[in-house]
């Protein structure tokens, strides 16, 4: 029986990447010796020749998931001011909860979950605060919604403020312009939008931002970008790296580069979402959406509808069992959203059909559910 993750965090990758597992045991490479230099300089050039920002940003490459990268990004940019972070979602109030028990000085602009923030208060919350710095979440995979990163960068821009901005859910998946956007610091990971394991974190910052970081140490020393930035210059790594998973990163980057690159990727997911939504809406499903908050390109968060839990729904769609010898994993909405949403995302190798028979497995657990 195939489970299909319809989850954003593990789903079944592409052969490329999973023939690295397969074979890296015959011949491991050893972290500090001279076979790691030419990997990581292949892999930070086209991290940022593929965002189109070789001239301006440099990639940094840490062994963790996603929040590792968060941990890093908040642990080593922000200077003694502090930061405004906009809290619209669950990562957004990770992120300022990682701030404040670093001990950094946090201003939140907490909203409602996916309510869209608004610039002018922003811009009072910062003349009031006087930090020097606004953090916050691009793709909100907790709703299911995309924020307006470019209009708080025009702020951040006048104000001359730095921006952190965490694109872990929408590199690869979704347009961003880290020049145009003003981003200072972009933080990502790899197994979400790039189709790889959950082993490796990245961030795309600044030259000028990386040389002022470079003056002071970061808060967390086995993660500090600035530190580790100047080892990945010479080849090398403050500790030891995973080197399977930047093979896996590299596999999954020519996959993706071959497969059409971002428009490619994005073309895929808009053709898996119009079978998904089209779906939901024949079904009566009711999305969770937010005004000027465009929806993400890799998911959906979707109201369970009137007598329907969230427990009975996964678990009939986990124990599906039609002949197809397929099974469907969804995933629960997060924090106080969760009992009234329900997220399927459309991430992973998977084929157009495979969509088509979850939409028809849906319908019909749904209406055994709540007859
Ligand atoms: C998935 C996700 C994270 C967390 O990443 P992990 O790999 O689970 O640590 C952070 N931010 C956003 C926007 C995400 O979608």
């Amino acid at each position: 029986m195939k489970r299909v993750s319809l989850t954003p965090a593990v789903f079944h990758l592409s052969d490329k990447v999973n023939q690295v597992a397969a074979t890296y045991g015959n011949q491991p490479i050893v972290p500090r010796g001279p076979a790691l230099k030419p990997i990581l300089d292949r892999l930070r050039k086209s991290i940022v020749e593929q965002l189109e920002v070789h001239d301006s940003h440099e990639a940094v490459v840490i062994t963790s998931s996603g929040s590792g990268a968060i941990a890093a990004a908040v642990g080593s940019c922000i200077d003694d001011n502090g930061i405004l972070v906009i809290a619209n979602d669950v990562y957004g109030h990770r992120q300022a909860d990682f701030c404040r028990q670093l001990g950094i000085r946090t201003v939140t602009y907490e909203l409602d979950p996916g309510v869209r923030p608004d610039i002018e208060e922003i811009e009072k919350l910062v003349n009031k605060s006087q930090v020097k710095t606004i953090g916050m979440v691009h793709g909100c995979t907790s709703v299911g919604l995309l924020n307006p990163v470019s209009e708080v960068g025009k702020l951040c821009q006048k104000l001359g403020l730095r921006l952190i901005v965490d694109a872990i859910a929408s590199v690869y998946v979704e347009e961003i312009d880290i020049n145009a956007w003003s981003i200072d610091t972009l933080i990502c990971s790899t197994n979400k939008g790039l189709h790889s394991n959950p082993d490796l974190a990245f961030c795309v910052i600044k030259k000028d931002y990386l040389e002022e970081m470079s003056g002071r140490s970061g808060r967390i020393p086995y993660l500090d970008l600035a530190k580790t930035w100047l080892a990945q210059q010479n080849g090398s790594h403050p500790y030891t790296i995973n080197i399977r998973a930047l093979l896996e990163f590299e596999a999954a980057f020519d996959d993706f580069m071959e497969r059409g690159g971002l428009n490619g990727r994005i073309k895929m997911y808009k053709d898996r979402l119009a079978i998904l939504r089209s779906g939901y809406e024949k079904l009566g499903l009711k999305t969770f959406l937010k005004e000027g908050m465009p929806q993400q390109n890799i998911g959906t968060a979707l109201f369970l509808p009137d007598g329907v839990s969230y427990e009975e729904l996964a678990e009939n769609l986990a124990n599906w069992n039609n002949g197809d010898d397929e099974c469907y994993e969804i995933y629960s909405a997060q924090g106080e959203l969760s009992g009234k949403v329900f997220r399927v995302f459309n991430m992973g190798e998977y084929t157009l059909e495979t969509y088509e028979r979850f939409v028809k497995a849906l319908g019909i657990t749904l209406e055994k559910l709540s007859s």
